[in-house]
């Protein structure tokens, strides 16, 4: 038995070693990416419920690495979080969210929404509020088209902090979003107090929404953040059944497969241009 655990011991020092290495490697290549410009933006459209029309699009990041083909955010977010790398990725992301805003102003679309997630790092960055209003200044961007999407967890993680840099968003102009709602240990007494927006509607809420139990929750949010006046946005929606439970219970917004993923910045402006409704 002693042999064998030596064995795992170094199995897993082995193993360990390999992890930190493929964690060193990606970090290296994810600050050259950055450098390199292989990283694009998606934009996945959000519906207004009650008129179909496309109203806004959330950003998400991809990386085009041309050694490892398209990579999905849930791979190197984590890793730029802990490094650091964020900070530049995620002003990066602003600055391309902006300049896709002015393109679409040119084009004359007005009242058009992009929302950028945030991570609680670049939220706790000295000068961020500041630095985002210098980027909306230089796009010539009102600072209502552009909104910030952050977890609930991101904000419980140190709830004063977070209110005072949300405070200081707001008075900026900006739109706040709650993600990911209902995921997090969350405290409604701070949710009163959170300047936000909008809450977007976890889609593991919406999972069946024919069965009672989820269809419950989904109602219970809607109803939480109409009454506290917020607006309220369900994602990840893939069915009809779901659509048609969002319209019956007045949710605001959607996004989702059934009708999109996240498309490419020309496609995302020619369906706004063409006012493809739903
Ligand atoms: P999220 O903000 O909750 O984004 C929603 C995710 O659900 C996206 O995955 C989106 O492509 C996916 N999705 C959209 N519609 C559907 C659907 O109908 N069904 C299903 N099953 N999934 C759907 P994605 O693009 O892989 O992003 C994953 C996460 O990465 C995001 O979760 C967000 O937390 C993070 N992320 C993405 N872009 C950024 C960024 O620029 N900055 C930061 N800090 N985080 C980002
Ligand atoms: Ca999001
Ligand atoms: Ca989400
Ligand atoms: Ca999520």
């Amino acid at each position: 038995a002693k042999t064998l655990g030596k064995n795992n011991v170094q199995f897993y020092s082995t193993e360990l070693s390999r992890v930190v290495h493929q964690h060193w490697l990606l970090e290296a290549n994810l600050s050259r990416a950055i450098r390199n410009r292989e990283m694009v933006l998606g934009y996945q459209p959000k519906v207004d419920l009650r008129t179909g029309r496309v109203v806004g699009a959330e950003a998400l990041v991809r990386w085009h690495s041309p050694e490892r083909g398209v990579v999905g955010p849930d791979k190197f977010i984590p890793i730029a979080e802990q490094t650091g790398l964020i900070v530049p990725l995620g002003d990066w992301v602003i600055g391309e969210a902006c300049a896709t805003l002015r393109s679409l102003a040119t084009l004359g679309v007005v009242d058009f929404v992009i929302s950028v997630n945030l991570s609680a790092r670049q939220l706790r960055q000295r000068h961020f509020v500041e630095h985002l209003a210098t980027t909306l200044r230089e796009h010539s961007i009102a600072p209502n088209a552009l909104e910030l999407e952050v977890t609930e967890s991101q904000l419980m993680d140190n709830p004063a902090a977070a209110l005072e840099a949300l405070a200081q968003l707001k008075a900026l102009g900006v739109r706040l979003s709650i993600d990911d709602f209902g995921t997090g240990y969350s405290s409604l007494s701070y949710l009163q107090k959170f300047p936000v927006d909008v809450i977007k509607i976890d889609r593991s809420f919406l999972g069946d929404v024919a069965s009672e139990g989820d269809a419950v929750i989904a109602r219970a949010i809607i109803a939480l953040g109409h009454n506290l006046k917020l607006e309220v946005i369900a994602e990840g929606v893939e069915t009809r059944e779901q659509l048609a439970f969002l319209q019956d219970h007045e949710c605001d917004q959607m996004q989702g497969y059934y009708f999109s993923p996240a498309l490419p910045q020309d496609r995302l402006s020619s369906m706004v241009c063409n006012d493809v409704r739903m």
